[in-house]
């Protein structure tokens, strides 16, 4: 083989070996108000986001609860998914309905754990997140969602929405396989340490739950299999909820950031490109990060 042919294939090579294009998707963090720790769970997300290398990320933290809300308006339409971690005061009018549009008009959601607390009088959102908890839902907010006997059913008993048992670790099960959030990972993989939560209820439109787990009534649960991980389709955006993440210690496990990352580059495109890590916790141990 000449000489130069040689060096031309090492060329290729090495372009081949040149490392990937900046970040193409914006990814807007929601936080400010929350019964949680935010000022500690957001640095988790963010970093759970740009170690894809998908993701360049901004965070919109709102004013302290009791504060005047009126300026608060990120620019949802300049990004291509938004991830809430925000629990907290009503937005107003104009940042809701902008909201609204940026989602029925194809952006991407994401809800993490007690962002499905939030807004329980704002209609379009509970469609948006299809389930909640708490902030006095109850059967007028629409059905339980639970996995018996196989399949994914709804469940119109009347009751409270949302509660949780004491936290522990627990088995999250995959529901429905053929996802591109889901594919390819194990079938059930051990959670670190969370709330699992249970009784979400709400409208549960164009709803697709993608994983449960078994709330435990030795741990104060339901003895239902619960929603773990969801989809929504809202007009022409995709929302992705995951109950997942009360803590530092729930976020650091390599289930959650997974499933947060592949959710959320769903939520931004309607694909997955991301390999399944090498660390994605089986059905007996925990890992975390
Ligand atoms: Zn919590």
């Amino acid at each position: 083989m000449p000489r130069l042919s040689a060096l031309a294939i090492l060329a290729v090579a090495l372009l081949a070996c040149t490392p990937a294009p900046a970040a193409q998707y914006k990814a807007l963090i929601i936080d400010g108000q929350n019964n949680h720790n935010w000022q500690e769970t957001t640095p988790h997300i963010k970093k759970a986001l740009e170690s894809t290398g998908l993701f360049t990320v901004d965070v919109a933290t709102s004013p302290p609860q009791g504060e005047d809300l009126s300026n608060f308006k990120p620019d949802f339409a300049s990004y291509d998914v938004v991830v809430s971690n925000y629990n907290g005061e009503p937005w107003p009018a104009a940042t809701k309905s902008a909201f609204e549009a940026y989602v029925r008009e194809g952006g991407g959601f994401v809800s993490v754990h007690a962002a499905n607390n939030a807004f329980p009088e704002w209609k379009e959102y509970n469609r948006i997140i299809a389930l909640g908890g708490w902030g006095g839902r109850d059967e007028n907010w629409g059905p339980y969602v639970r996995f018996r006997d196989g399949e994914i059913i709804q469940d119109a008993t009347a009751g409270r929405g949302g509660s949780h048992g004491t936290r522990h670790e627990f088995p999250v099960v995959i529901r429905d396989a053929s996802h591109p959030i889901t594919r390819g990972l194990p079938n059930k993989w051990m959670h670190a340490q969370d709330e699992l939560y249970d009784r979400l209820r709400g409208p549960a439109e164009h709803l697709i739950v993608l994983a449960t787990a078994y709330s435990d009534p030795s741990t104060r649960g339901t003895g239902e299999h619960e929603p773990m991980l969801m989809t929504i389709q809202y007009g022409k955006g995709r929302s992705f909820h995951t109950t997942l993440g009360h803590d530092a210690v729930a976020m650091q496990c390599a289930g959650f950031i997974t499933t947060l990352q592949r959710g959320a580059e769903w939520a931004a495109t309607g694909e997955v490109t991301q390999a399944v890590p090498h660390d994605f916790p089986g059905p007996d141990a925990v890992k975390l990060r």
